[in-house]
Parts: C-alpha cells; sequence; structure tokens
C-alpha cells in the first residue's frame, strides 16, 4: 500500500493509447468470435464505483462487447469490488468462487476483477494464488488502461494482474455506458486525502484530484443532450472539489456553473464532508433552484473524543451548527448521514451521544454501519476491547431510534404533496411506480410504465413505518 504521503503524480498512458488499444481489441475479438461476445458486469460499493462501471462497459462495448444479466451466458464476467467493509469483501470471494463451475463447463469464460478490493497488494495474491481461473486483476488505478490490460490477455492468454503504486492523473474522453437515460452520475473528483483512520479508501484509490470545471461542464451538457433530468455529482469529498488546482472554481462555484446551464434537470451530490462543508456551500444551494434540497453529511459519531480518534475534523457541536443553518437557509432540506458503531475503544457513554444525536437531529435517513477493521488503515492497531455482541446491541437500538425517527417523519408527510422522479416500475408488470422526491425519499403510486424518467407530483396517501404510498396529483 503507497503510504499517505505517497505522490500520485505518476504519468499513465493517455486516451489515444487506449484508443489504439480498444481497437486491437475489437479486431481480435471479431476474429475469435462469431457473434459479438457477451459481458456480464457485476458492481459492488458505492457510487464511485457505479461510476467507474460505467466507464469500464464503454470500453467493452467500443471493443465489440454486448452486454447480459446472465452469468451463464457470458464470455467475461467482471465483478467491480468494493473494499470498505470485510463484509462486502467476503462476498466477492464467495462470489469469485461460485464462477469455478461456470468456468470449467466454459474453458474461453474471461474472469476479470477490479476496483478498490483489488487495489489492496494482501487481495490482489491471495487471488493469485488461490482462484487460478481468475484471467486479470486491475486496482481502481488501472481503469483508464483497461484496454491494453484486457488486449494483453486476449493477445498473449496469460494471467494480468496490474495493481500498480500509485493513482495516475485523470484520463479524460474514455467511453462511457451509462446504466439509466434518465439521470447520470457525474464525478468531478477522485481520491481522498482525509485519512479518517477507519477508511481504506485513501489507500485504495490515491490522492484526491479534480477534474477541471472545463471537463465536467462538457460532460453535464452531453449528460442533458442525452435526456438525462437528473445528475449526480460524485466524490469522496465533494467540498475539496477545485484543491490544488488553479482555475479558482471551488465546489460552491461549479455547483453554480452547474446550476446556470439552460434546461430542465435537478442536481444531486455526494458526499460532503463536516470538516469542509461551509455556510457558503449551504448558501449557494439554497440560491440554486436546480439544486435538491438533500444533504447527505456523514457524522459517523456524536462523540468528540471518538470523532478525534477517527480524526474526522470537527466536534458534534460544530456538526449541529452546519445542520442548523442547513435548515435555516433551506427549512425543506432533508438531511441524511453514515454512522459507524463499536470504533476501536468506543465506550458506551460515547456510544450514547452517537444515539442523542441522532434523536437531536432526526435524520431523514441514516447509513448505519459496525465497525470493520481493515489492513493498513491506523484504526486496525487500536486495541478494541469491546465484545462484537455488545456492539451489535449497540447497533440494534441505534437501529430502533432511527426506525422510529423515520416513520414518524413519513407520517408527517401523509397528506402532502412533492414532485418525484419516476424511476422505475417495483415489478415488473404490476403498474406501480416509485418516485424519488428531492429530499431523496421513495414513494409509490400507481401509474403507467411510460412515465418512468419523468417529472410528476405525487400526493402521499399512506406511511408504514418508512414505505410511502401515493397518488397521481
Ligand atoms: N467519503 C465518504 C464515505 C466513504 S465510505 C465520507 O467521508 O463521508 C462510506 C461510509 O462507510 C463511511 O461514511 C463510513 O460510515 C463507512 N465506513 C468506512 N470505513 C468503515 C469501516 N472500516 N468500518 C465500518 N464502516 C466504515
Ligand atoms: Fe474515508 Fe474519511 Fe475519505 Fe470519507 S473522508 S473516504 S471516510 S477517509
Amino acid at each position: 500500500m503507497p503510504s499517505p504521503e505517497a505522490d500520485s503524480r505518476r504519468r499513465m498512458p493517455q486516451t489515444p493509447d487506449q484508443k489504439e488499444y480498444m481497437r486491437m481489441a475489437r479486431t481480435l475479438i471479431s476474429m475469435r468470435y462469431a457473434e459479438p461476445p457477451l459481458a456480464f458486469v457485476h458492481t459492488y460499493g458505492c457510487q464511485g464505483n457505479v461510476a467507474d462501471s460505467e466507464r469500464i462497459k464503454g470500453m467493452l462495448r467500443e471493443m465489440g462487447y454486448r452486454f447480459t444479466d446472465d452469468k451463464s451466458k457470458a464470455d467475461l464476467v467482471l465483478f467491480n469490488t468494493c473494499a470498505v467493509r470485510e463484509h462486502a469483501e467476503d462476498r466477492v470471494f464467495g462470489n469469485v468462487g461460485a464462477l469455478k463451475p461456470l468456468k470449467q463447463n466454459k474453458k474461453d469464460m474471461l474472469v476479470v476483477l477490479c476496483g478498490c478490493m483489488m487495489q489492496q497488494p494482501h487481495i490482489a495474491e491471495k487471488i493469485y494464488q488461490s482462484y487460478p481461473f481468475v484471467n486479470l486483476v486491475f486496482g481502481t488505478f488501472a481503469v483508464p488502461r483497461f484496454p491494453e490490460l484486457l488486449y494483453r490477455v486476449l493477445s498473449r492468454g496469460r494471467r494480468v494482474t496490474e495493481i500498480g503504486e500509485t493513482a495516475g492523473e485523470i484520463t479524460e474522453g474514455l467511453p462511457v455506458e451509462r446504466d439509466h437515460p434518465f439521470k447520470a452520475f457525474l464525478p468531478i473528483m477522485y481520491g481522498c486525502n482525509n485519512f479518517c483512520t477507519y477508511c481504506v479508501v485513501p489507500y485504495v484509490r490515491g490522492r484526491e484530484r479534480s477534474r477541471t470545471a472545463a471537463a465536467v461542464l462538457k460532460e453535464a451538457k452531453e449528460i442533458i443532450a442525452g435526456g438525462a433530468k437528473e445528475i449526480t455529482l460524485l466524490g469522496q469529498n465533494v467540498n475539496s472539489y477545485g484543491k490544488n488546482r488553479e482555475d479558482g472554481v471551488d465546489f460552491p462555484a461549479l455547483l453554480r456553473l452547474i446550476n446556470d446551464l439552460p434546461s430542465d434537470f435537478r442536481i444531486r451530490f455526494m458526499t460532503s464532508h463536516p470538516k469542509d462543508c461551509t455556510e457558503r456551500l449551504l448558501d449557494t444551494m439554497a440560491a440554486c433552484e436546480k439544486v435538491s434540497r438533500h444533504l447527505h453529511l456523514p457524522f459517523q459519531s456524536g462523540n468528540d473524543r471518538v470523532l478525534k480518534a477517527m480524526n474526522r475534523g470537527y466536534t458534534r457541536e460544530k456538526y449541529l451548527s452546519l445542520v442548523a443553518y442547513a435548515r435555516k437557509v433551506m427549512p425543506d432540506i432533508s438531511i441524511t448521514s453514515d454512522v459507524i458503531v463499536g470504533f476501536p475503544g468506543e465506550t458506551e457513554a460515547e456510544f450514547l451521544d452517537t444515539l442523542s444525536l441522532i434523536k437531536e437531529v432526526r435524520f431523514s435517513s441514516l447509513f448505519t454501519f459496525i465497525y470493520s477493521p481493515r489492513v493498513g488503515t491506523r484504526a486496525a492497531a487500536l486495541e478494541d476491547p469491546v465484545p462484537a455482541g455488545e456492539k451489535s446491541r449497540w447497533f440494534t437500538s441505534l437501529l430502533k431510534a432511527q426506525e422510529a425517527i423515520a416513520a414518524e417523519r413519513s407520517a408527517d408527510m401523509v397528506g402532502r404533496t412533492y414532485e418525484v422522479l419516476v424511476e422505475y416500475e417495483t415489478k415488473e408488470g404490476n403498474g406501480l411506480l416509485s418516485g424519488r422526491t428531492g429530499g431523496n425519499v421513495n414513494i409509490d403510486f400507481p401509474g403507467d410504465r411510460a412515465l418512468i424518467g419523468r417529472y410528476v407530483n405525487v400526493r402521499v396517501t399512506e406511511a408504514k413505518n418508512w414505505l410511502l404510498k401515493g397518488e397521481l396529483a
């Protein structure tokens, strides 16, 4: 693993080389297969991974692949993996193991593993030693070089592992195969410099690098021209956008520039780090009519000693004051968060501070995690005396408290009308659609599939726990 200080500036080959590799791979593939070969791509983890997979699929398409949801029909199976918790990694190992019989039946099927988990040397080594049927392993740093790596596998028939030491500069111009026509992810920055002591992300995603405002705006315009109604700006810490670059566009300024693009669409973004979340950002959100009234602001812990041990860079008081300011300038804002229970050395009294914070803030929804030690992080070396059973009792009490809050918040929504973006039919053919409000809450309502991808007004008629039902208004 690179040290926190490791430089991330080694140059990667630029797009033209990769275009050439895509062309060479396409030729090889057209000679090898009578029909276009099929790829099965599965993504684990966060939206950053989903966005990477959209680029990987774009490159696969360019090389001649088409896509299937059925692994057993696939000529190439690719898993884009997540390393953030042990559970995520265990699932990947299980699912990779399950490919073995498939591969025995279909010897020329290619198995490709990539993403955050593979960026860790001890994992890449384990895959190499224990899963000999895996053809290609590459880490997040090598995503732009996927065509070259796949070409090496196809042309030489040998296994390839590429996890390089450092992330390169951002490669622009990769083809993108987007998962949805009406909502799109738009990465604005990559990597993270924060080194929260529990977190593996800075090690597996490298140092923070922002795309230029020009590149982001160009892609935003393409997305809008393609008919999308919602753009989600992505980064591990979007508030750090533009640091270390000279064009003077920081995150609030970028938000303003995108908001001012003509056409009817909504803007979302994630994730915001409380240490870098400023009143200026919240004022900008309030002033931008296309920015959804939703702020995902992970707090992780409600106790100052634990926050310090996590290296989060803010206090409980600072967090609460940000929430209060956001609600002052945007009374209808929906605030969501992430929290970790059972950080090494956390006491019950400290956990109770977390519980009291969620009751005080009353989040719209919460992503709750039990601490999971990650190889190479500082927290992994700390003493962790609290037994797993105790942590899971704390966790359950936190879930219960949040469920009660969510149920009350949902009940408050009954009788009100919300504009939603219609996203999908809840089950194929059942005539029940699901739409998402600006505040990131889903409401199910009866309607015609033709509404998918459009904004409609829905009146909430019923709240069952956190499940909301409604009708077209
Ligand atoms: N960059 C984002 C979060 C990325 S990871 C941020 O700083 O908010 C997503 C969430 O996973 C984190 O917010 C945290 O709550 C959780 N998480 C990260 N590492 C973890 C670990 N080792 N154990 C348990 N949860 C973890
Ligand atoms: Fe991980 Fe912290 Fe960076 Fe988020 S800000 S990705 S939690 S190190």
